[in-house]
């Protein structure tokens, strides 16, 4: 498994898996540039699948991608069920807080929204 800031990389996988498969050879990650404009969301490596309960732990770039943005990845991969599944399937250890920013509060959502104006606007 490598990283690219590449969005055109050929070896990238897309979407949700409904059968076991290898992970992808290379995953979209944020530019080092990018990643320095500061964090939306604390900085989590690991996260549980809720469906059949098996904690994942993934690599630090891929990890400070979701902190800067929540929204920039829409499945994460189940190191157990061998897929790709959407975010709505899994939460973040410790805190229990969903992967996809859709299932929380509209005041967490908001809040969210409105750092990243903030961030954004530097
Ligand atoms: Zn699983």
């Amino acid at each position: 498994m490598s990283l690219t800031t590449n969005r055109n990389d050929p070896n990238l996988g897309y979407g949700v898996d409904d059968k076991p498969i290898p992970q992808n050879k290379v995953y979209l990650v944020l530019s080092e540039e990018e990643l320095a404009k500061g964090y939306l969301k604390p900085f989590r490596t690991s996260y549980k699948h809720s469906t059949c309960g098996t904690v994942t732990t993934m690599n630090d770039t891929i990890s400070a991608t979701y902190a800067r943005d929540p929204w920039f990845y829409g499945s994460t991969y189940c190191c157990d069920c061998n897929m790709h599944r959407p975010l709505h399937e899994f939460v973040w250890l410790p805190d229990g807080e969903s992967m996809s920013p859709n299932e929380w509060s509209d005041e967490e959502y908001n809040r969210v929204v409105e750092l990243r104006k903030r961030l954004e606007s530097k």
